[in-house]
């Protein structure tokens, strides 16, 4: 009987061969197949990502890793080991003509939820932290704004799983959400949701100077 882990390889090498939408750049990207109880899921890499090997490697993982460190007191490593960094799309979207990167496009959302699916299924999370208005759409349904649901925690079931989820805004530099009110309050408050949370503590324990 495989391990999780190694379920987890398998299907890496399976996305890494993936090639279904046409407008994408690059490859596909995961990270390292370090089975975790928190998944996170982003919206999709950026333009480096696919180099680098790893999501969240360059500005918006700055960030992001910031904000973790500021309440878990944990590096980026210790995070990338107790939490799986997901995506609602593996593969850069590219530019959009505007500036910026392109939103994935909902055909690409949907082609691309089979990754997730079988994320959800490999690992069965007890947190989900959907990061940005488009994985909270795809997580919650909630296609409101961020500022409806930024600071909260829900239960909910999410691709047939019952698990906690607390939803974060993007951490991308193209956002100023984060950095203005309301929502350097919601982002406050929603950190310190997810540093309370069981499963958070359980990870990565006691909180320690970063
Ligand atoms: S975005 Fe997803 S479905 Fe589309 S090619 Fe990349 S991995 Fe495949």
């Amino acid at each position: 009987m495989p391990t999780t882990r190694e379920r987890l390889l398998d299907l890496h090498a399976e996305l890494s061969g993936c090639r279904a939408c046409p407008r994408v750049v690059g490859t596909p990207v995961h990270p390292s197949a370090q089975p975790a109880r928190i998944l996170l899921v982003g919206q999709a890499p950026g333009p480096r990502e696919a180099s680098l090997g790893k999501p969240f490697a360059w500005t918006a993982g700055r960030t992001l890793f910031g904000w973790f460190a500021s309440v878990l007191g944990a590096d980026e490593q210790t995070v990338r080991r107790h939490m799986y960094l997901s995506a609602v799309t593996r593969c850069f979207p590219g530019k959009a003509p505007g500036g910026g990167d392109r939103r994935p496009d909902p055909d690409e959302v949907a082609r691309c939820r089979r990754w997730l699916r079988a994320e959800m299924e490999l690992m069965r999370p007890r947190l989900v932290v959907p990061v940005g208005t488009l994985a909270i759409a795809e997580v919650m349904g909630h296609r409101g704004g961020l500022a409806e649901v930024v600071g909260t925690s829900h239960r909910l079931v999410f691709e047939g799983h019952r698990a906690d989820v607390i939803p974060l805004p993007h951490p991308s530099g193209a956002s100023t959400w984060h950095r203005m009110e309301p929502g350097k309050t919601l982002l406050a408050r929603a950190l310190a949701l997810l540093a309370a949370h069981p499963e958070v503590k359980r990870a990565f324990g006691p909180r320690r100077k970063a």
